[in-house]
């Protein structure tokens, strides 16, 4: 058979499991009726019939741009007032007393693509959690680097941060360069958030490591469902712990405006580097510009003037802000539905605090998802266990839900 592709452009040619499953479920929408149907195969906010929600605050912004405004180049690091917005909307209150420079990207994608590029050497373990985001590894593989990774959950549920330093330790002991990515708050899958007791033992790990100034340790936050975060504040505290670490401690927040803003399909992020470092803030922002350039020169500028136009107005703030915390509510609804049946009927979840999914821990994923569809439930297998996304099912939905699971999950194990 000819293949024309290069050697390091091979990958096995496997349909996604997410697109088809979730072709499924819209096929079985069409043909048994939306109701009698679970799709909690989507990772976007949807309403209660199915829809995408679309924030009018931002899309008013949008159609009122010049066209000029969409349509000019913009500066390969993103334009100026955007990157200020950036730094706005991730800290708020809580900006760490630090060097900090934010270059955009195409997304929190391309956020993680620019730092893990630019921060790893080839054939190098980068670490995070084993409930994880699966293009982690699509993104680094395709760069020649690897993802090990540590248990999230101790036995009671807790940050478990033994395993944590096990590994980071290991990866050190190997490597010059530690960089690790915590997905935190509203991780995606499990909806965990680390708690601020626990970045304090991960930054004193840190910085312990760090002693040895050959080493070079690099926290990649990526902190894309920050905004559906229940509290604004208290999910942003720990950002405030980044201040004055060592030099050799660089940290990198991946802002992304797909969630938080309803952009998913405009490819709109950044990376932000943190620092006590007035020069490896400047070598992040040339290596980091230098690698938009030679991969997708700018960015879309049309988005970029959204996010600087309402976060620099504060009435229009105010208005994206109340419009985004109704469905913020809508969302804490539908989760604490989910939850409290799965704790009714005793269906086994992992700590869920905020954001857009409910893991379920199980065995044969697979085999489960594919015995859900037989009740019209669709869900994501994951390595480990189920992915269930509260952000795509009305609250009804939630709260029938755990219990078709479990049975799923009692008949799987007696076959
Ligand atoms: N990180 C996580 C954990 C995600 O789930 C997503 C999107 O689903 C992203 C980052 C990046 O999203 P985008 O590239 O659309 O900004």
């Amino acid at each position: 058979m000819q293949s024309m592709a290069a050697k390091h452009s091979i990958w096995p040619r496997e349909k996604d499991i997410i697109f088809d499953l979730s072709g499924r479920a819209q096929r079985a929408e069409k043909n048994i009726g939306r109701e009698n149907v679970i799709n909690a195969t989507i990772g976007a906010l949807m309403d209660d019939y199915g829809r995408l929600i679309t924030l009018d605050t931002v899309y008013s912004e949008y159609k009122n741009l010049e066209n000029a405004e969409i349509s000019a180049y913009a500066a390969l690091e993103g334009q100026p007032d955007y990157l200020e917005a950036v730094k706005k909307v991730v800290f708020k209150d809580y900006m760490p007393n630090s060097y900090i420079r934010a270059v955009a990207s195409p997304g929190g994608s391309g956020a993680i693509k620019l730092a893990t590029w630019n921060y790893t050497n080839p054939g190098d373990e980068v670490l995070t959690s084993d409930w994880f985001w699966s293009p982690y590894v699509s993104i680094t593989e395709e760069i020649g680097r690897t993802v090990g990774t540590y248990e999230l959950f101790d036995e009671n549920n807790n940050f478990n941060f033994k395993s944590f330093k096990k590994e980071f330790l290991r990866i050190a002991d190997k490597q010059e360069r530690i960089f690790t990515i915590l997905n935190t708050p509203a991780h995606n899958p499990t909806g965990y958030s680390i708690p601020d007791n626990e970045w304090d033992k991960i930054i004193g790990l840190s910085k312990e490591v760090a002693v040895n100034k050959e080493k070079k340790i690099i926290l990649f936050v990526d902190i894309a469902y920050i905004d559906f975060a229940s509290d604004d504040n208290a999910s942003r505290m720990f950002f405030e712990k980044f201040s004055n670490l060592p030099e050799n401690v660089l940290v990198i927040v991946g802002f992304s405006m797909s969630k938080g803003f309803t952009a998913y399909g405009m490819r709109m992020g950044a990376a932000v580097c943190i620092t006590s470092s007035e020069n490896v803030a400047e070598e992040f922002y040339y290596a980091c510009v230098h690698s938009c350039r030679a991969n997708w020169s700018n960015c879309n500028r049309g988005a970029m003037a959204i996010l600087s136009n309402i976060v620099n107005n504060s009435e229009k703030f105010k208005k994206y802000n109340e419009e985004k915390n109704t469905y913020k509510e809508m969302l804490k609804r539908r989760a604490n539905a989910f939850v409290e049946e799965a704790e009714k009927v005793g269906l086994d979840i992992l700590p869920y605090r905020d954001g857009f999914f409910v893991s379920i821990p199980c065995e044969n994923s697979r085999e489960v998802c594919e015995e859900l569809t037989k009740d019209n439930v669709y869900m994501v297998p994951l390595k480990a266990g189920l992915r269930f996304a509260v952000c795509a099912v009305n609250e009804n939905k939630c709260k029938i839900a755990p219990s078709i699971i479990k049975n799923a999950l009692e008949y799987v194990k007696s076959q």
